[in-house]
């Protein structure tokens, strides 16, 4: 697998641990808007439901990126049953902590440092500039990558075919050269899949690494590479 010469990451549960970093930047809002904290786990249970499918909404141009900021913390607050508090504050709180955040997902570091000295890295990620790119200077991310494609400035979240494209054509990257590394099968890879680039799947909740029939039969019927890892360390004797 080493005749790539351009790797692509995404960033979220990839390489920055976003299910803890998001979890900490919330519980850090509680005190300040006087939120019990024995209210914690149930209340980030619900917001994570609501967040998820209004991102889903969002990813299919059916909502905009600021009725997903208001509705996803007014709709958590009306379930749980709190009132007096403006789910807009709480979600510029949330924003403005969250990204300053910095757990990176396990082996991180490890890897990125041998490969950022064999390959160009870049990223694709989903999600709002502001956002993205706060997270990667602030964990000491930044210096590792070449490129940062965030969907709010293409205007296309992957799996759109689109935000791979732009991404090869502005690295000058060919498709046999470049390689996607992603935590999500139907965003980063079936994206960078149906791009025609070849992609490691990270799964590291999975029990082990093969396929399901599903996917084998997507597999099959697509001419790039797919690999499954549970370790971000398991890059090293892939690609170096
Ligand atoms: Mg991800």
């Amino acid at each position: 697998m080493t005749h790539y010469r351009h790797l692509f990451f995404d960033l979220d549960n990839t390489i920055w641990d976003f299910n803890r970093n998001s979890r900490d930047a919330l519980m850090g809002c509680f005190p300040v808007f006087g939120l019990e904290l024995s209210l914690f786990e149930e209340f980030f249970r619900i917001y994570n439901l609501h967040n998820d499918a209004l991102w889903e909404l969002y990813r299919r141009n059916g909502i905009s990126k600021e009725d997903l900021s208001k509705a996803r913390f007014n709709l958590t607050l009306e379930e749980m049953g709190i009132s007096g508090i403006d789910g807009r504050e709480l979600n510029q709180a949330y924003l403005a902590g969250m990204p300053l955040q910095t757990r990176l997902c396990e082996g991180a570091m490890e890897v990125l440092a041998p490969l950022a000295c064999k390959y160009q890295l870049h990223i694709i990620t989903n999600g709002f500039s502001e956002v993205q790119y706060k997270k990667l200077g602030h964990s000491g991310l930044a210096p590792f990558f070449s490129k940062v494609f965030v969907s709010e400035e293409i205007k296309a979240p992957k799996p759109a075919p689109e935000i791979f494209r732009h991404a090869l054509k502005s690295c000058n990257a060919r498709k046999r050269e470049s390689l996607m590394i992603g935590d999500s099968w139907e965003v980063d890879i079936l994206g960078a899949m149906n791009a025609g680039i070849d992609q490691i799947h990270y799964a590291p909740d999975l029990p082990d690494a093969s396929f399901t029939p599903a996917e084998s039969e997507s597999l099959h019927k697509n001419r790039t590479l797919t690999r499954r890892i549970q370790k971000l360390t398991d890059l090293i004797p892939l690609l170096l």
